[in-house]
């Protein structure tokens, strides 16, 4: 089918059924024009559970989809590409933490919210990249185990220098493989545009931007520039923001490594078949774990 003629036949469907689609910022533009509801994982988390809608394509990966389903049980929770996971999510056991929990009871246990559901289960609570420091701040213990991304934790840690954080050893495998020096490159070529870097990124590539924040900051970020700008993201950002603002240039380097293939896995045609119930996954959770996990996101949602 012709791409235009799926378009159509998307937003016919989305009348018929009533379902909202809500996408992650790194979706493919097309995908994002589609969307009732787009932002970084934190409005995602928000939205889902202040609405209690009927049924939802959640445009993202696997872990988002737990998250909206975890808020709002009774909302039928899509996910169109039900391979779509994020290899960080699952760098680290439940039994791993537990673990850790007998053996350190005075530490509180932050999660990034890229995790999987059984793991914020037994976590105290969830962050994003955009509340992270927000929360740690704002937790009363002293001593934290910040998991799973090394690179956000370095973050945190650097900006809650009064907190004692232990930090795992997890990564983002996109956004950690940027290479510094190719950076450097970029911004010695445009040496007077400013820079907006994820906090996913090795700590290197962190020190040399101007804006170090979530997806939703470094789009806010860049609109609010007179210019061009630099972004070390998804290249997904840069993409739409290139399609939507005329006259200006937002430059990804290395927009090959900069390529979640999880994001991608989502088209016009997943969510087609998703909308029109001969696709995607019908997010189910345990009930227990679903409980246990909504804590952690609800705390999440009160501190930050
Ligand atoms: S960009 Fe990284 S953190 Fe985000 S979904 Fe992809 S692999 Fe996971």
């Amino acid at each position: 089918m012709e791409k235009q003629e799926l378009i159509n036949r998307i937003k016919e469907l989305k009348k018929q059924t009533g379902a909202v689609i809500m996408a992650h910022t790194y979706q493919r533009p097309e995908i994002i024009d589609l969307a009732d509801v787009t932002g970084d994982s934190f409005k995602l988390a928000q939205v889902a559970a202040k609405e209690n809608y009927e049924k939802v394509i959640l445009c993202g990966v696997r872990f988002m989809a737990e998250t909206a389903k975890a808020m709002s049980p009774e909302t039928a929770v899509i996910l169109p590409a039900p391979k779509a996971t994020c290899p960080m999510a699952e760098q680290i056991s439940p039994e791993e933490v537990l673990k850790f929990r007998k053996e350190n009871p005075d530490v509180a246990v932050v999660c990034y919210v890229n995790t999987t559901i059984q793991l914020k289960a037994v976590c105290d609570v969830c962050v994003t990249s955009s509340s992270a420091v927000n929360i740690v701040k704002n937790i009363p213990n002293k001593k934290i185990l910040f998991l799973p991304d090394k690179n956000l934790g370095s973050f945190v840690a650097k900006m809650c220098p009064e907190k004692e954080v232990t930090i795992w050893n997890g990564y983002c495998p996109v956004h950690n493989a940027v290479p510094v020096d190719e950076v450097k490159k970029v911004i010695d070529m445009y040496p007077d545009i400013p820079v907006a870097v994820h906090p996913e990124c090795p700590k290197e590539i962190v020190e040399l931007a101007d804006l170090a924040g979530s997806t939703a900051e470094i789009i806010d970020f860049a609109k609010a520039q007179k210019g061009d700008v630099i972004i070390v993201t998804e290249r997904q950002v840069a993409n739409y923001l290139n399609e939507k603002i005329e006259g200006r240039k937002f430059i990804t380097p290395c927009p090959d490594i900069l390529t979640c293939k999880d994001m991608d896995m989502t088209d016009l045609e997943t969510l087609y078949n998703a909308l029109k119930g001969e696709g995607g996954e019908d997010i189910q959770l345990d009930e227990d774990i679903r409980v246990k996990a909504k804590q952690s996101i609800d705390r999440m949602l009160e501190l930050g």
